[in-house]
């Protein structure tokens, strides 16, 4: 089977070299374990952070190994009783077809309402991120105005929708027409600023200002630099920051932050969070997210790169805003 290794460490923005792509014999399970044939792999910002040998909350990618990644697919051989084959399953297979476990995080899921991989967009981790941040850190009431950046990706869409289901105003911000459009006319936010366009204008402050009428009361914040200094000029007194990502920076961007001040003059609460550490959250975030989903009132799209050989390319395109909502990558044939 195939798997892709990180074969070097990126010196400033990833390059496709970064990657090897290795066919590997399949291995033998033994007892306690399971063979799993992905279906999909999901591509995450965390991944480029973790491509450096810096300090950070979690160890470095390991060179030369399988690169990490959520995966969700099928059990084929089971030498564990606690799952048959058949079984759909998720897991942190990396970025390969095929996945070896002794069952430790690997979890089984019902596909009778939601799809497969929606368990690693709206209904996984980046949906949990969403949640946790709105509901644990957020706490946006009714009427508030909540804004949000990398608005139409797989986390913040659940933000805008999360905060419409609440009664708040939902401002996205995000780069380009189209992608403004999606989280307007298709997620329901009542408004979304092109940053992109905004930059090239010189107004983003006056376009945010313009969305932002009664300022804004809680930020979900997942890319830092620019677009996050502008929301602090518009930020209310005890206002709430969920420091989520700065994902601007991920890739050698500048991360610099001129309006830091306004934390102190309006009183703000800013709290960075990891969301694997909140686990005990997990199952009734996930309950309600899968519900949301079920019901058809939470909605999601997903970018898929057809096989494992374009994951790289996928992944370079994820940092530079390619993406249409979730990134994922198919390792089955459709
Ligand atoms: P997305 O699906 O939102 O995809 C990434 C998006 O980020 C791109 O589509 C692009 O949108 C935007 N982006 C990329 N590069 C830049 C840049 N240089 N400047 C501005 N925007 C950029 O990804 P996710 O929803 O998975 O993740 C969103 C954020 O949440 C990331 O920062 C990620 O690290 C963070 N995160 C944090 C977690 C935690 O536990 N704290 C867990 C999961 C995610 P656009 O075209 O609109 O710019």
């Amino acid at each position: 089977f195939q798997r892709i290794v990180l074969a070097s460490r990126p010196s400033g923005e990833v390059t496709a070299n970064n990657f090897r792509l290795e066919t590997v014999p399949v291995p033998t399970i033994m007892d306690g374990q399971v063979l799993i044939r992905n279906h999909f792999l999901s591509l995450d910002p965390y991944m480029r952070v973790r491509m450096d040998d810096a300090k950070n909350y979690a160890a470095p990618q390991a060179l030369n190994e399988t690169m990490i990644g959520g995966t969700v697919g099928e059990i084929i051989a089971s030498k564990n009783p606690q799952f048959q084959i058949g079984d759909k399953v998720i897991g942190m297979m990396g970025w390969a077809e095929i996945g070896v476990s002794d069952g430790t995080l690997l979890r089984k899921l019902d596909t009778t309402h939601i799809p497969l991989s929606a368990y690693l967009g709206a209904v996984g981790m980046p949906g949990m991120t969403a949640w946790y941040g709105f509901t644990q850190i957020m706490q946006a009431k009714e009427g508030e105005t909540v804004v949000v950046s990398a608005a139409s990706g797989a986390v913040g869409s659940v933000v805008g929708q999360l905060a419409k289901l609440r009664g708040c105003r939902a401002v996205g911000i995000a780069g380009g027409a189209e992608k403004c459009a999606y989280v307007v006319n298709e997620l329901g936010f009542d408004a979304c600023v092109d940053y992109k366009a905004a930059n090239q204008a010189g107004n983003l402050a006056e376009q945010l200002a313009a969305a932002t009428p009664n300022g804004i009361d809680a930020i979900f914040e997942n890319v830092g630099g620019a677009s996050f200094d502008a929301c602090l000029l518009r930020v209310n007194p005890f206002g709430r920051i969920a420091l989520c990502g700065m994902i601007s920076g991920y890739d050698g961007g500048d991360m610099a932050i001129q309006n830091a001040r306004m934390l102190l003059s309006m009183r703000v609460t800013l709290r960075g969070f990891i969301i694997s550490e909140h686990l005990d959250f997990w199952p009734q975030g996930l309950k309600e997210l899968g519900s949301l989903v079920a019901q058809g009132k939470l909605k999601f799209r997903e970018s898929i790169a057809p096989n494992l050989a374009t994951a790289p390319e996928a992944f370079i395109g994820l940092l530079k805003g390619k993406n249409l909502g979730k990134q994922l990558v198919r390792l089955i044939p459709e």
